[in-house]
């Protein structure tokens, strides 16, 4: 059930189920755990009573009370406070009493059997736990940078800078784990990498002297800069939002990925900030077939600044459906040579004719990748499920 939600799951490569897949399978998984608690119970104290015993005396025995408590625990794990409604209404409360409550679990799972039972199991899933976490230490960029954030209507365009010798972080599809302590010293929010910049800089020393506050040594260093695009919501990103134009400090930890390799012949279809996933792939593939939604145009200013930077050919595939009134961005991206539709995204058009050109080739392997809100992935979703030996994958992000 640990494995199952790793941060880092190997799982997903392995067996080539989504992320998402595994997360359901681990929900199954603890609904079945309590299911088969209740009835031990349910069995125990009905031999309990066959017995003619009395249950008064079995209050003051470990195994008894801990047995009882690891029961209540998995009602609260598997029952209402962790249903879909209390997840989407306060995700930081449910999620610091989802690992209090393991932890809980883990020991009462201890007392309750330790004493006639082996415990290897438990053992075992501490280690599974204890390298996850392991795992997120190791992948903590350790010290915070100071990044840039700025806001232009609901996006905010943040740039942070890292360490030189992250090439892991280049590869596309990937998200990290953005905290800001300036605004919650333990909360970490999953954001894909929608660029990634080689930067070299002079170093600088501070004086102390406020005529010539800072001296150029001379020297230069080079480092990374990620961009993310961020959709404000309800917690962090709304007070990110809010400090409106300015430099904040930023922990970063990973990258991961929830998807594995896709076919060389993939199309992408991206809504809102849910394009940052897409257009990494683009990069790296000096090209490929997408289609981008985009419904404000302030999402337009916000990959702007990324699309100059690409290279001949890398945007060609691209084509950008934009339902917006505000005509100024797009103009300025037509100029950067970039196809624009001033109309509606139509999935199921775009994948019947991606399915008669497949027709004509040779048939390889072929996917379908989708980034964005939860009901443009539900349209994605249903219209690929139309289609046959399609993969499919789908990561979601804000509207
Ligand atoms: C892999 C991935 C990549 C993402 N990339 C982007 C992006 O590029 N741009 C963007 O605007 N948004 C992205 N998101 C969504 C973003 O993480 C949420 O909008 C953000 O966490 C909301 O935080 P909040 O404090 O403002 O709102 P909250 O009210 O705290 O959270 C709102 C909802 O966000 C989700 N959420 C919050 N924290 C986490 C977490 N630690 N792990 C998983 N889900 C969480 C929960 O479903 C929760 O109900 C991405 C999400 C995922 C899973």
């Amino acid at each position: 059930m640990i494995l199952a939600v790793a941060r880092k799951n190997y799982l997903v490569e392995a067996t080539r189920w989504s992320y998402d897949s595994w997360n359901i399978f681990h929900r199954f998984l603890g609904r079945a755990s309590l299911f088969f608690a209740v009835v031990h119970t349910a069995l125990y104290c009905g031999y309990v009573y066959e017995k003619g015993e009395n249950f008064g005396p079995l209050w003051s025995l470990n195994y008894w009370n801990a047995g009882v408590a690891g029961t209540l625990a998995m009602c609260w794990l598997a029952g209402p406070p962790s249903v879909r409604w209390a997840r989407q209404r306060d995700y930081e409360f449910f999620l610091a009493l989802h690992v209090l409550m393991t932890v809980g679990l883990l020991y009462l799972c201890f007392v309750h059997i330790f004493w006639m039972f082996s415990v290897e199991w438990l053992w075992g899933a501490v280690a599974v736990w204890g390298m996850d976490r392991a795992m997120r230490l190791w992948l903590s960029q350790g010290a915070t940078s100071k990044a840039i954030s700025e806001i232009k209507g609901e996006v905010i365009r943040l740039t942070v800078p890292v360490g030189p010798g992250k090439a892991l972080l280049k590869k596309p599809g990937q998200f990290v784990y953005l905290r800001f302590p300036q605004l919650s010293w333990i909360q970490k929010h999953p954001f894909s990498i929608a660029g990634v910049r080689e930067v070299t800089a002079v170093d600088m020393v501070d004086t102390g002297d406020d005529a010539v506050p800072l001296l150029n040594t001379g020297k230069q260093h080079q480092h990374l800069e990620l961009v993310f695009t961020i959709r404000p919501y309800r917690g962090v990103t709304k007070a990110l939002h809010a400090l409106g134009n300015t430099t904040v400090q930023v922990a970063v930890e990973g990258a991961y990925k929830h998807h594995i390799p896709l076919p060389d012949d993939t199309v992408f279809f991206a809504a809102g900030v849910g394009f940052a996933l897409v257009l990494g792939y683009l990069r790296a593939r000096k090209g490929g077939k997408a289609y981008w939604a985009v419904g404000r145009s302030e999402d337009l200013w916000a990959f702007e600044e990324l699309f100059a930077e690409c290279e001949e050919g890398e945007l060609d595939g691209l084509m950008i459906n934009y339902s917006g009134l505000r005509m100024a961005d797009a103009d300025r991206l037509e100029r950067l040579g970039i196809k624009i539709n001033k109309s509606r995204l139509r999935i199921s058009e775009v994948l019947d004719e991606w399915e008669q050109d497949s027709l004509k080739g040779e048939k390889g392997e072929r996917a379908v990748m989708a980034c964005g809100p939860e009901r443009f992935l539900d349209e994605c979703r249903v219209c690929v499920d139309a289609l046959d030996g399609v993969e499919y994958w789908e990561e979601v992000s804000t509207k």
